[in-house]
């Protein structure tokens, strides 16, 4: 294939732009801002489990307290029942008053060891109040922790898209003065080989930099500037310019 010398050196702002279109996509998929937010959502995730795992254990603690206040209650009036009964002076039966004294002694051990449990219940339910203000404080840190993430991570892809939007419109009238033989061409390599086309500098092919022979350099310097060449390695387009290196003179 032939084509303008200067053409195909337009072709190596096309391989540009489209290497800074590559280069972008894989910054897309790769940005530090994504492995951060999903660190930040795994650590909201486990904040709130937490959270609800204390919670849970001080409304049990809340349900046992309730439960263990009417107990004692409970003795409680029976105690002033049976005193009632002893002070009122109606029971004349020794039998009897052994029995409600008997009674009364077994209610008021009852009650010390009901207010014990209360007791103990309790501070476990304070302390657990320290721990709940600590997760919902957590909670609230790894929030924002998340949101700054997520923030983070839209600025970046904000600037990726405007250096996408911006790299396309190059393309686009870079396209738009090419030859359509020779995008065609430079877009069948380019889908093969990830590149289109390269510079040939100091002898080098800029693509896979491979330093070509001395038959394949006379086999350049023979070659007209119109026509299209090929690396042999590595089959991108070979574009001539002045750093070529080829001596001899007849390099652009
Ligand atoms: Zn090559």
């Amino acid at each position: 294939m032939n084509a303008d010398p200067a053409a195909q050196r337009r072709l190596l702002e096309l391989a540009e732009v489209d290497a800074e279109l590559a280069r972008t996509a894989h910054r897309r998929r790769s940005l530090p801002e994504l492995a951060e937010l999903e660190q930040a959502e795994k650590d909201l995730r486990t904040s709130r489990d937490a959270l609800v795992t204390t919670e849970t254990a001080a409304s049990d603690l809340d349900r046992d307290i309730g439960k263990l206040e009417a107990e004692i209650d409970q003795v409680r009036a029976r105690e002033n029942r049976d005193r009632g009964l002893l002070d009122s002076g109606s029971i004349s039966s020794g039998k009897q008053l052994e029995d409600l004294q008997h009674e009364l002694a077994t209610l008021h051990r009852r009650q010390t060891i009901l207010e014990d449990d209360l007791l103990e219940i309790m501070e476990r339910r304070e302390a657990l109040d320290a721990d709940l203000e600590r997760g919902r404080a957590r909670l609230l840190q790894v929030e924002q922790q998340r949101a700054d993430a997520a923030r983070r991570r839209d600025e970046a892809l904000a600037d990726l898209e405007s250096t996408e939007a911006r790299r396309l419109a190059e393309r686009g009238t870079l396209l738009g003065q090419l030859p359509q033989e020779l995008v065609a061409l430079y877009e069948r390599i380019r889908t093969q080989r990830g590149t289109g086309a390269a510079l040939l500098r100091q002898r080098r092919c800029g693509a896979c930099r491979l330093e070509l022979d001395r038959t394949a350099i006379r086999r350049l310097l023979d070659a007209a500037p119109e026509e299209v060449l090929r690396c042999e390695e590595c089959g991108v387009m070979l574009v001539r310019t002045a750093e070529s290196g080829l001596a001899g003179g007849s390099g652009q």
